[in-house]
């Protein structure tokens, strides 16, 4: 893999070359990057410093803006995706920690600038264009926050703040919990029988633990990463319960730490005050306002009418899995019965389907997967290079071959230690400065687990494509092209509309490593959807229970939010600790799931009634932001539109652009 050791920032910068460079640098010089840094701040400065002495145009003002603009944003998730991926040396990651200091003031001095906020706003008088006029309000709102004004914004600003610091609290004080070992359980080796039934990589990594603390056993350091496996494998109840307690007081001698709970409590606080200066109630109200379903009662009745749908079949997998447990005894299912007793239907159920190794794995159906999109999509992928250090990442050059337009790719497939999930990040998105068209830059990473991929696996690297192709084919290329510009529930769709390529036989055949007969198909599929109906039934409760806690929360109340949602999920069997929940951290309310994780289920569905025939077609029109017509005929074969008030999201200009 040949990376780039050296790279010249002004003369990439004014060339335009940078866009196709920056991605494949190996910042292993620190004497060269460390004066490359301040090239980079001084470059900020003047293209700033000229936008502000120039006339207001939009070739001056916004095109300008615009290509700093998406530089710095390169460059700041450049250095974030760099330091999530590489295991460098000690000297680079001194040097990452300098230039991820840097890359952030940048940023603050490129979106902050009261001077350059004036400018806009001055251009947006003058701009005669209605077209121009739209994309400058999106850049004003989205980028430069500056809908609000005077006291509000103050108001806004202070509670932003607050926000921050207690999120870093938050975050520290988890940090604090794992580090310090309060979640350790130790077993001793006589005590064998209470671990039988973990999975060997568990039981290695737990004995490992014990090897470092010089005992003889297995020590458990139980957390969101092994909790859920925990409770589905071990065989004896009173060790599951005993991680499940372990999990909800991570804490010290068994007790929640009061103050977890009121950082927890400061978080909402801010939100909910966040929300209240925007002229919401709470903050529940707040992030649902930018959703298709964007009140209360339309969220509720959409909820309730998914619940009635699912429960019969819910409740039968229920009463399947409460007789299993009846032969143990097990009378009623506690959140640590609930996991072990439906993974032991689900392999009595899977044992009698086809395997899906015996005809997929990543090697083979990889390369066919790209062939398809090649097709299908009118794409054109090349192999750049596979970069063993950068967790096992290969690079790609995929160029869109009806536009000409360049996405680079860098994708880290396989599972890593300490890392769970997949995630499609945005590193640069396409843009158009004057008549060029900037290439995006984008970064997926998976988990998959080579020996062992799963049909799961499948559908999440679809899934994952799914975002780049969007972010990719259909973006805005004028719209401050972040994530923000879709509402949240829009943004899973193009993924999910993807991701539903699993379910069709002809794809399937294409990438499978020896012939599958529909028969054999049909068996796969439906042992894998046979409890999709409980899993819709439990995403359900575990939402609403989420929902209604932000949407209820009231600042000055006494409860203590911590154990009052443990014990909602408790009664629900579901194991849920909002301590570990990733979403609290979350500081955009645009971007915010915490209160609204039944989205995903939404946008599938909506998803799901797509015409398929030709998918780069649906990437063209029905995703394109820029199309703005066509997708409400398809919503209306979903729900009753008037549910959704489009018309009013449209005409308060809220960002939704995929209609
Ligand atoms: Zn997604």
């Amino acid at each position: 893999m040949n990376k780039i050791n050296q790279l010249d920032i002004i003369s990439t910068y004014s060339d335009n070359s940078i866009w196709d460079k920056l991605f494949l640098v190996e910042f292993s010089n620190n004497k060269y990057w460390n004066d490359q840094l301040s090239q980079i701040s001084n470059l900020i400065d003047s293209e700033i410093e000229s936008i502000l002495s120039s006339e207001t145009s939009w070739k001056n003002t916004f095109l300008k803006f615009k290509k700093v603009c998406s530089f710095a944003d390169y460059f700041v998730n450049l250095i974030y995706i760099y330091k999530s991926m590489n295991k460098t040396s000690k000297s680079v990651n001194e040097f990452l920690e300098k230039a991820s200091t840097i890359s952030d003031e940048i940023w603050v001095k490129v979106t902050s600038n009261e001077d350059v906020i004036r400018k806009f706003k001055q251009l947006k008088n003058i701009t005669k264009s209605s077209n121009k006029k739209l994309i400058l309000g999106d850049w004003l709102k989205n980028l430069f926050d500056a809908h609000q004004n005077g006291k509000k914004k103050n108001q806004y600003n202070k509670h932003y703040s607050n926000l921050q610091s207690s999120i870093e609290a938050f975050n520290k004080h988890n940090d604090d919990i794992l580090k310090g070992n309060r979640n350790s359980i130790f077993v001793p080796s006589k005590d064998k029988h209470l671990i039988v039934g973990l999975s060997k990589a568990t039981l290695k990594i737990a004995k490992k633990n014990a090897i470092a603390n010089n005992v003889d056993g297995w020590i458990f350091y139980v957390s969101d990463h092994n909790i859920l496996s925990i409770c589905a494998n071990a065989k004896n109840r009173d060790f599951r319960k005993l991680a499940y307690k372990k999990y909800q007081s991570t804490h010290a001698n068994g007790q929640h730490i009061t103050k977890n709970n009121a950082i927890i409590k400061q978080i909402m606080v801010n939100k909910h005050k966040i929300a209240n200066v925007l002229n919401k109630t709470n903050y529940a109200d707040l992030v649902i306002s930018n959703h298709l379903l964007n009140t209360k009662h339309k969220v509720n009745k959409y909820l309730d009418k998914m619940e009635l749908g699912v429960e019969e079949k819910a409740l039968e997998i229920i009463n399947e899995m409460k007789a299993i447990a009846l032969q143990d005894n097990v009378r009623k299912l506690k959140p640590w019965d609930h996991y072990y007793y439906f993974t032991k239907l689900e392999k009595k159920h899977k044992n009698k389907s086809v395997k899906f190794k015996e005809f997929y794995s990543f090697d083979t159906a990889f390369p066919k997967i790209i062939d398809f999109f090649e097709k299908n999509l009118n794409l054109k992928f090349e192999l750049l290079g596979h970069s063993k250090k950068d967790f096992d990442s290969f690079y790609y050059k995929i160029t869109d071959k009806k536009t000409g337009h360049i996405m680079h790719l860098i994708f880290s497939p396989f599972e890593k230690t300490n890392k769970t999930g997949c995630y499609q990040y945005d590193i640069s998105t396409k843009s158009k400065i004057g008549k060029e068209t900037t290439s995006s830059v984008q970064y997926i990473e998976c988990d998959i687990d080579v020996n062992n991929f799963s049909f799961f696996e499948l559908s999440c690297l679809i899934h994952e494509f799914g975002h780049a192709f969007h972010t990719f084919l259909s973006q805005d290329e004028d719209a401050y092209a972040k994530n923000v510009s879709y509402s949240w529930d829009l943004i899973e769709m193009p993924s999910q509309f993807l991701e539903f390529l699993v379910f069709d036989y002809n794809f399937m055949k294409k990438i499978s490593k020896k012939p599958i007969s529909k028969q054999d198909f049909l068996s796969l599929v439906s042992a894998e959807q046979y409890f999709e109906a409980y899993y819709v039934y439990r995403n359900i409760k575990k939402n609403r229970i989420i929902f209604n806690t932000y949407l209820n929360f009231r600042p000055y109340s006494q409860a203590n939010i911590h154990a009052d949602v443990t014990k909602m999920m408790e009664q629900e069997g579901i194991i849920y600790n909002i301590s570990q929940d990733s979403y609290m951290s979350y500081e955009n309310y645009l971007s915010d799931y915490a209160p609204v994780g039944y989205i995903y289920l939404l946008s599938a569905q909506i998803a799901q009634k797509i015409d398929r025939t030709d998918l780069r077609y649906v990437f063209d029109n029905l995703f394109n932001s820029n199309q703005r017509i066509g997708f409400k005929d398809k919503l209306n074969q979903f729900v009753d539109i008037s549910d959704l008030d489009i018309n009013s999201h449209i005409n308060k200009e809220l960002p939704i652009f995929t209609y």
